[in-house]
């Protein structure tokens, strides 16, 4: 479905190489080992990721006492899942079961943040809920229009202040209104102009701070939005981000886009934070709920 055709270009490049490399070699040895490497270094699996990899298919093979290529074959896509499920933590969202559920969304300019919100907040219409934004980009200009416009897509609300107001401000009038109305969910979008870390990070820090001194338990979500064609960039954002901030999950747009999609191992490994969803296309019904089985298999399937 879906998954399986936006993950088509990783599938292409990943699966062909491996199994080319497969047949090239048909018996295990140390240089199968170094081009397997290559192979998953291309791919932006990111370098400690691939070597803790490498490290735990030598032990399988040794363990199982496996000699030939065709048989490592299952057990890289066994080990591949294993590693993806075992530091998985929650992917489903967290949500508010006795009221409204506040939804942080941050990260850098031109990830795909407002595409994402337009198509979260489209996801939790056909759920059946009531759903209103809060447009708290209110630095780059354009940002309150273009959310606007996924508002209408989605049929939901957008509270917005006008251009160069204070975030705070939009977010405490948002949460209002939106209690008000009795709304489901509220998803808060952020400025990401990483340009001036410090300022923005500050700017976070506030925006969250007014959302938990009107609502407890909120922000439910911190939802860390990175662009999977950006590779090794990506994860040092996203590193950037969890240090400055409790983020608690991350959607990765644009994997259709790539054939680096072993950037999801990457940022697995390295950030231990739960990829809950991904994006799949520019579309509103192209956000897909991250499944780490279905992902591995569809590299190689
Ligand atoms: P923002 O600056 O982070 O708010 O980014 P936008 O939401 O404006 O998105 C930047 C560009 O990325 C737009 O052209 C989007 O259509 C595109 N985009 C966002 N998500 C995806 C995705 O999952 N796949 C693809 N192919 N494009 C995406």
């Amino acid at each position: 479905g879906k998954f399986r055709d936006g993950l088509s270009k990783t599938r292409q490049s990943f699966s062909s190489k491996v199994n080319n490399l497969v047949k090239r070699y048909r018996k295990v040895d140390e240089d199968f080992f170094e081009e397997l490497e290559e192979i998953l270094i291309g791919a932006d699996v990111g370098v400690n990721t691939v070597m803790d990899l490498i490290e735990r298919l030598k032990d399988e093979a040794r363990t199982r006492n496996i000699k030939e290529t065709e048989d490592l074959k299952e057990v890289i896509v066994e080990v591949l899942s294993g590693m993806l499920t075992a530091s998985e933590g929650d992917t489903a969202l967290r949500m508010n079961d006795n009221g409204m559920t506040v939804i942080l969304v941050v990260g850098v300019n031109g990830v795909g943040k407002t595409t994402t919100i337009g198509k979260l907040a489209y996801k939790f219409k056909e759920e059946g809920k009531s759903v209103m934004l809060a447009a708290g980009d209110t630095f780059r200009a354009g940002a309150i229009d273009q959310l606007e416009v996924w508002g209408e897509r989605a049929s939901v609300d957008v509270i917005k202040h006008s251009e160069g107001s204070d975030p705070a401000a939009v977010v405490y009038d948002a949460i209002t209104s939106a209690k008000s109305r009795k709304a489901d969910v509220l998803i808060c979008d952020t400025a990401g102009r990483l340009q001036n870390k410090v300022n923005l990070m500050k700017e976070l820090e506030k925006v969250k701070r007014v959302i938990t001194r009107e609502l407890p338990d909120a922000p439910h979500e911190v939802l860390l939005v990175l662009d999977a064609t950006t590779g090794q960039n990506a994860l040092n954002q996203a590193k950037i981000f969890r240090d400055a901030t409790d983020v608690t999950g991350i959607i990765l747009t644009k994997l259709d886009g790539t054939a680096k999609g072993g950037i999801v191992l990457a940022i697995r490994h390295e950030l231990d934070l739960p990829v809950k969803f991904i994006g799949l296309g520019e579309g509103i019904h192209d956000l897909q709920p991250f499944d780490s089985d279905a992902f591995v298999y569809g590299l190689f399937a």
